[in-house]
C-alpha cells in the first residue's frame, strides 16, 4: 500500500549519466514500488537560465524537445516503471503555472532575495542581468509539488533547504486562507552513493564538467572512457605498488564490482595488478550492469510513440489531480467559478 505521494523533478539535460542513475534515478525507482510517486522533466525551469553551451536556457532552446525525449527515454530505461509512477512533463500541466501564478501573489519577495541557490546560480551561470522567472524559481518549484500535494520529496543532504520555502508557502497559504489545502511537505533523505567524474575521485561526474558514462554510450564507448580514466600516476609499471584511494577506476570497482573490491585493492597494493587489466575488468562489469538498461533504450528509441504514449499518459493522471488541487485553491481564495460570467 502506498506510504504517501512523493514528488521529484529533473531539468532536461538530455541522456542521464552515470551519476544520475546511481544516485537519483536508482532511489526513484526503489521509491515507486512504495509511494505514489510523480516524476517530471522541468523544461520551464531550463527557462529561467540563458543556456549556452551544452545547455539549454531561454537564449538556446533548440534542443529543448530532444533533450526532453532523450531523458524521458533514460527514465524508463533506467527502470521508472509507467505502470508504476506517473512521468510526464512540467509544462504539459497548466495547473502548475496557475498555481505559481496564485502563489507569486503570495510570496514575500524578501523570501525569493535571501534564497542561496538564486545567488549560486547568477554566479554559476555567469548571469550579468538575472530574470524575474529566476528569482521566482522556488514559488515554480513549490507549485510543482503542491500541485499534487506532494508530500514528500527525495533529496539528498545538502539539499534539504530546497524544501523549506515549499513548506512556508504551504503554511501560509492555508493560514491565509484558514483551510488546509496543502500538506507540509517533508523531505525523503536518501543516502546515495558518490559517483566521481571520470577525471579525479575529488569532482562529481557531470555533464558540464565533461568527466561522464552517458547511459547512451555504446559498450566500446563505456570501454574507451574507462581506459581514459584517471588512475594512481605514481604507478607506471604493473608491478609498482599503487595508491587505489586516489583512483577513479579503484572507486568504479567499489560500484560495479563489490565483491572484488578488497582483491582489487589488495592486489594493487602489492603491485600484482596492472591499470591496464584492471581497467578491463572494471569496463566488462560496468558493460555487464548497464546491458538490460542499453537494452530498453535502444527498444525505446526504435519506437519513438512508446515515449509519447507513456508521457501523455503521466500527463493525463496528473493534470487529474492538479485540477482537483486547483479547484480547491480556487474556491478558498473565492476566486469566481469558472463559466460563471
Ligand atoms: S591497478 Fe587499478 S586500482 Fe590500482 S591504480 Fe591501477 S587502475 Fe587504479
Amino acid at each position: 500500500m502506498s506510504k504517501g505521494r512523493v514528488t521529484s523533478g529533473m531539468r532536461p539535460t538530455g541522456s542521464l549519466h552515470l551519476g544520475n542513475l546511481l544516485g537519483a534515478l536508482n532511489n526513484w525507482v526503489r521509491l515507486q514500488d512504495e509511494y505514489e510517486c510523480f516524476y517530471f522533466i522541468v523544461d520551464w525551469h531550463a527557462l529561467t537560465t540563458p543556456g549556452g553551451g551544452d545547455a539549454v536556457g531561454y537564449e538556446h532552446v533548440g534542443e529543448l524537445q530532444d533533450r526532453v525525449r532523450e531523458m524521458a527515454i533514460d527514465w524508463v530505461a533506467g527502470g521508472l516503471d509507467p505502470e508504476k509512477c506517473s512521468i510526464f512533463v512540467q509544462s504539459h500541466i497548466p495547473e502548475v503555472a496557475e498555481l505559481h501564478l496564485l502563489f507569486s501573489m503570495i510570496t514575500p519577495l524578501g523570501w525569493l532575495e535571501r534564497n542561496p541557490t538564486y545567488k549560486e546560480m547568477i554566479l554559476g551561470y555567469k548571469i550579468d542581468s538575472p530574470s524575474y522567472g529566476l528569482l521566482g524559481y522556488p514559488t515554480l518549484q513549490s507549485a510543482d509539488i503542491l500541485a499534487y500535494k506532494g508530500e514528500y520529496v527525495p533529496v539528498g543532504k545538502d539539499q534539504e533547504a530546497h524544501v523549506n520555502m515549499t513548506r512556508d508557502l504551504a503554511q501560509r497559504f492555508n493560514s491565509l486562507y484558514g483551510a488546509k489545502v496543502f500538506p507540509i511537505t517533508q523531505t525523503l533523505l536518501t543516502e546515495v552513493p558518490k559517483v566521481p567524474g571520470t577525471d579525479s575521485v575529488d569532482k562529481k561526474m557531470s555533464k558540464s564538467a565533461g568527466n561522464y558514462i552517458a547511459l547512451s554510450f555504446t559498450e566500446e564507448e563505456t570501454a574507451e572512457t574507462v581506459r581514459n580514466m584517471f588512475t594512481d600516476p605514481t604507478k607506471i609499471r604493473k608491478n609498482d605498488k599503487g595508491h587505489p584511494d586516489g583512483c577513479v577506476v579503484f572507486a568504479f570497482h567499489g560500484i560495479y564490482n563489490k565483491g572484488e573490491f578488497a582483491v582489487v585493492r589488495d592486489e594493487c597494493e602489492k603491485g600484482l595488478r596492472g591499470c591496464v587489466d584492471c581497467k578491463k575488468q572494471l569496463a566488462g562489469r560496468m558493460n555487464e550492469a548497464l546491458a538490460p538498461v542499453r537494452a530498453r533504450r535502444r527498444d525505446l528509441e526504435a519506437n519513438p510513440g512508446r515515449i509519447r504514449e507513456i508521457l501523455h499518459a503521466g500527463a493525463m493522471h496528473a493534470r487529474e489531480i492538479a485540477r482537483d488541487t486547483l479547484d480547491e485553491v480556487r474556491d478558498v481564495m473565492n476566486l469566481p467559478p469558472r463559466g460563471s460570467s
